[in-house]
């Protein structure tokens, strides 16, 4: 496995791969990599004959200055984790080779609906900033097929858009969610986590897999007054959000006979932690 820290080596590489005929990869991640990567990872090594895996934790998608300066980073572990799993080139640059500091990141994107929810309306410009690196590192790594986690999934709502917007030519390819033994999804911000609050925070999903269950005898607004005032209960944790919404527009449902898929998202504190997890309906 070869650890690249250069855009133009990073592509030349890429670039001379595609010429001589090998399919491509890209596992984009702000490191502090689990299990939860290590799944698209070896789903990208399945189906491409070269995977690469960038590791840059992207300031300009932190609305919190906190959340970003406390963000876990341990580059040596993630590139062990990743040789044992059989990448085989890790792209991982300075915020200086992203965003040159003579040159702001000021592209604006536009998602509509998508962002004006959930992750959106609580985080605000937390897409533009994922769709900015996004849009850097698919220029930058020209993979035939990306991979990203059904963890963060509105995220991936927005990535479908932006690579339809731009007229991309990439795959993306949607992968399950990975979770702890006791059900927590897994995620980088589970370390920072106080181990109360790390006990505690399974409560989350165990709330949302009870509320699968419970979702075929109430309705939807009485679901999501559950799901809130469940989790509330729990002196650790305070809900920021919960909401139903159909699986392509993000729309909120109040119904279960509403057309499309349903999915519950929800965002969570654990004390000065903030978490994310959904449930499809
Ligand atoms: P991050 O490093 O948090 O930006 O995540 C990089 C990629 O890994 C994103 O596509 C995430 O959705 C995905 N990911 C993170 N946690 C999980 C998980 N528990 N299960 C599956 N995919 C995940």
């Amino acid at each position: 496995m070869q650890v690249l820290h250069r855009i133009a080596d990073t592509n030349s590489v890429v670039n001379e791969l595609k010429n001589k005929g090998k399919t491509v990869g890209f596992v984009p991640t702000m490191g502090a990599l689990h299990a939860g990567h290590v799944s698209l990872v070896e789903r990208s090594k399945r189906e491409n004959d070269i995977t690469v895996v960038s590791i840059f934790v992207n300031p300009i998608q932190f609305n919190d200055k906190k959340d970003l300066e406390r963000y876990p980073r341990t580059l040596e572990a993630d590139c062990a984790l990743l040789a044992a799993a059989g990448c085989d080139y890790v792209f991982a640059p300075s915020v200086d080779e992203m965003y040159p500091a003579n040159a702001a990141a000021s592209e604006t994107y536009s998602f509509g609906q998508l962002e004006a929810v959930m992750e959106g309306a609580h985080r605000p410009g937390h897409f533009n900033g994922v769709a900015v690196v996004v849009k850097r590192l698919f220029d930058i790594v020209p993979a035939h097929r990306a991979y990203f986690g059904l963890k963060d999934f509105q995220q991936v709502a927005i990535i479908h858009s932006l690579v339809s917007q731009k007229n991309i030519p990439i795959q993306i390819i949607e992968c399950p969610i990975v979770r702890e033994p006791d059900g927590l999804a897994m995620s980088s911000r589970n370390t920072l986590l106080t181990p109360e609050h790390r006990k505690n925070a399974v409560q989350i999903s165990q709330t949302l897999f009870a509320a699968q269950e419970k979702a075929k005898s109430v309705g939807v607004d009485e679901l999501k007054a559950w799901v809130c005032s469940t989790i509330n209960a729990n002196p650790f944790l305070e809900v920021e959000y919960f909401d139903i919404v159909e699986s392509k527009s993000l729309s909120s449902v109040n119904s279960w006979s509403a057309p499309g898929n349903k999915v519950g998202c929800i965002a969570v504190k654990a004390g000065l932690i903030r978490l994310i997890d959904n449930i499809s309906f």
